[in-house]
């Protein structure tokens, strides 16, 4: 069976290796040139000048020749064309990690003078921290997806939802909430789904937010984010990039072209070991609830009778760490890392609870990761 079109005429496996290198073969080149240059020498000032103009009026990606790193990259932009590919979107514009996309879509907003965010509970625990602070400006409004045509104001700038959500992968109905957003910008994060099983932008989403550091990485060896729109907000975001500086390094954006090729290998395989893991922890009595998407995907959330913290220190082969969508398997339990900056309250109403442990299933052989994982839940 083939993989799922992605709005273009190729499916989603083809775009995931080719998108964003077409142009490859016909300069001679096989694998993806890195461009480490900060700047770039130019006779052509009047030219320069041009499309520094150019950029401050719509925050276009400049024509011609790059100018400086913060304006533009040649192997970032690669991975934003394909990343936009990928999530059926215009444009795509990378930073240097999840938090920092998620700050300038924010700064863009803020700026217009909308500084109001519509917002569902869970969201990653930095996500949360960065709203409920304020940090940039903004101020929140924690709703339930029903409330949220309610809590819109005039100065509302932005609606934040995940789906599935980090940590406890509550689903939500993306169709719906899109339309009940009306005008203002619906942003999805999409980090635990990624394209390979659900594109926000299909279902109403302006803007598809992507902790890039995790799935579309794969490997855990590259921090970024990433956010997937329409060319008018892209430029905006491209303009905030520029003045605030958090740009993608160009070595990540290489690591992040390779880690796309295998994405949906990846996120197939590693959902598939997922889904056997999940069936087996929901028959086990050690186990009080466990959370699985619907949509499928390699996370798996549960609650255990015993204690959990003792389940992260008797883990062998998977490794007890925060972060996820790496090759290999990582447990983590929210309450003490993902979403500790959370106040205890706001965390255990948005179904977060101590005894909640987070797995983010890799490649491993299932019956190794279940030999391990039994193991570690005990006797209970
Ligand atoms: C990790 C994560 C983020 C933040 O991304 P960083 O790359 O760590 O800055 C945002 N959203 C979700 C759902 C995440 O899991």
């Amino acid at each position: 069976m083939g993989s799922p079109a992605t709005g273009g005429l190729r499916a989603l496996a083809t775009e995931a290796v080719h998108a964003g290198r077409d142009d490859l073969a016909r300069q001679g080149l096989h694998a993806v040139p890195i461009d480490l240059s900060t700047t770039y020498p130019s006779y052509d000032s009047r030219g320069e000048a041009a499309r520094i103009d150019a950029f401050a009026t719509d925050g276009a990606e400049p024509e011609g020749p790059p100018v400086y790193g913060r304006l533009g990259n040649p192997t970032v932009a690669r991975f934003e064309t394909a990343l936009a590919r990928l999530e059926g979107t215009e444009s795509a514009v990378a930073f240097a990690s999840g938090m920092a996309a998620l700050s300038a879509v924010l700064l863009v907003r803020n700026a217009m003078g909308l500084r109001h965010v519509v917002a569902v509970r869970p969201l990653y625990g930095c996500s949360d921290h960065l709203l409920t602070a304020g940090l940039l400006g903004s101020e929140v409004t924690w709703v339930d997806p029903a409330g949220i045509a309610d809590a819109l104001r005039p100065d509302t700038g932005l609606v934040l939802v995940e789906s599935p959500a980090n940590p406890t992968l509550a689903e939500l109905d993306l169709r719906a909430i899109a339309h009940a957003c009306g005008s203002v910008p619906l942003l999805a994060d999409n980090t635990f789904a990624t394209p390979v099983l659900q594109r926000p932008a299909e279902q109403g989403a302006r803007l598809v937010l992507h902790s890039a550091t995790k799935y579309l990485g794969g490997h855990g060896d590259v921090m970024a984010g990433v956010v997937a729109c329409d060319e008018e907000f892209a430029g905006r975001l491209r303009q905030v990039r520029f003045a605030t500086g958090g740009v993608l390094h160009p070595l990540a954006g290489y690591l992040l072209l390779r880690g796309l090729s295998t994405l949906p290998v990846r996120v197939r395989a590693a959902s598939a070991n997922a889904a056997e893991l999940a069936r087996r922890l929901a028959a086990d009595p050690r186990v009080a609830r466990v959370h699985y998407p619907r949509l499928g995907g390699a996370m798996i959330a549960f609650e255990i009778h015993g204690d959990p913290h003792e389940v992260i220190a008797a883990v062998r082969l998977i490794t007890p760490a925060v972060s996820l969508g790496s090759v290999d398997t990582l447990i983590q339990h929210p309450a003490s890392i993902s979403h500790r900056i959370v106040d205890a309250e706001d965390r255990r109403h948005s179904g977060v609870s101590d005894r909640l442990l987070r797995l983010s299933v890799g490649l491993e052989d299932v019956e190794d990761l279940w030999r391990d994982l039994d193991g570690a839940l005990g006797r209970g």
